[in-house]
């Protein structure tokens, strides 16, 4: 593929370079903010880009520069050719970060595969180390699958390995201590979540505003600003002697657009802008009908312009009705 000469830039001097890649809009769990229970409205199969759709799309992405690709889903777990899909991307020029989301419940099969194939960094979904408060959240009796897969996860090298807990309010917001114990155990990254307006699910999810939060856990642990691997819109505080890090998404509280390097690739090849705004552009018709490797940069620099300067989560809570795992969380 012939190399782009200039990365990718927004109309508000944004370098994009960090690409989110949906490789299934289908979960096995039903997270009381995520996923509605009973929810149907999956992507029909031949909609979905196979696994050469991706590798061509994060291909022509990694030549305009872009070096940072993340799978996530929907449960990227569940996605058939996993492992050989990242073993591909990981080969490609110009990748040199692959990353994985996954709510680990079939992780400890899958790992140590994963690991070679060259995904290096994990973010693993867990809300809370209590089995009955798992259930309720996301509807299946997991904790224990996750525990393993974590473990698992841990054994064959992942680093860092990243917890995101979405902190709801009366429903998880008194087990945050618990979690900062259980990360210091196991040297695993805690981030906390604030629960975005994102479809009726997420508009309807207890929000916990994590600045107090913040703040009581600065004083406790006497953080200091720190920098984490992955430089998301995570800001992330660090123990004096090294052993506890916390990051803190706060899209409400305090969002931070103003740094945004990320596109996201929907399964059925659309491309959006932004996870909180409805700004996009459908790869999948330029792919099938044959587009050049050219065509195919261009549409994707057009596709930059769009992007907003911002999401407006707090102005307007009830525009997005895509859930998350459609976007590709
Ligand atoms: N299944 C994978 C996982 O569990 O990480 C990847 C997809 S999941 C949609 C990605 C992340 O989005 C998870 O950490 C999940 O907790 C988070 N998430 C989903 N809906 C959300 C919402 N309304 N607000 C905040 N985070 C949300």
């Amino acid at each position: 593929m012939p190399p782009a000469n200039a990365g990718l830039c927004d109309r508000f001097g944004r370098t994009i370079d960090y690409l989110r890649v949906s490789v299934t809009d289908r979960c096995d769990l039903r997270c009381s903010y995520c996923l509605p229970k009973g929810y149907r409205d999956f992507e029909e199969r031949d909609h979905c880009l196979d696994l050469g759709e991706i590798e061509r799309i994060v291909g022509v992405f990694a030549a305009l520069g872009v070096s940072r690709v993340r799978l996530t889903g929907g449960e990227p777990l569940l996605r058939r050719g996993l492992v050989p899909l990242a073993a591909r991307l990981n080969a490609l020029p110009g990748v040199q970060d692959l990353s994985l989301s996954t709510n680990a419940t079939q992780l400890a099969d899958q790992a140590a595969a994963l690991r070679q194939a060259g995904v290096a960094r994990l973010n693993v979904s867990l809300d809370t180390l209590r089995a009955d408060r798992l259930r309720q959240i996301t509807g299946r009796d997991v904790l224990c699958a996750v525990i393993e897969g974590l473990m698992a996860a841990k054994q064959v090298g992942f680093e860092p390995i990243k917890l995101n807990m979405v902190v709801l309010r009366g429903v998880n917001d008194d087990e945050i201590d618990d979690m900062a114990a259980f990360c210091i155990e196991h040297g695993f990254v805690l981030r906390l979540i604030e629960a975005m307006p994102v479809g009726d699910t997420g508009r309807s999810a207890q929000f916990a505003d994590l600045q107090p939060i913040r703040r009581r856990l600065q004083e406790r642990f006497q953080l200091l600003d720190a920098a984490i691997p992955g430089g998301g819109p995570a800001r992330y505080l660090r123990s004096p002697d090294g052993r506890f890090s916390v990051g803190f998404i706060t899209p409400l509280s305090q969002h931070f657009c103003a740094t945004c390097n990320r596109v996201r690739l929907s399964v059925d090849g659309t491309l959006y802008m932004c996870l909180g705004q409805d700004h996009s552009l459908p790869l999948r018709p330029l792919l099938r009908s044959g587009a050049s490797d050219a065509e195919l940069m261009a549409a994707v620099r057009a596709a930059i312009d769009l992007k907003p300067e911002r999401h407006e989560f707090r102005e307007a809570p009830g525009k997005l009705m895509r859930v998350m795992a459609r976007t590709g969380g």
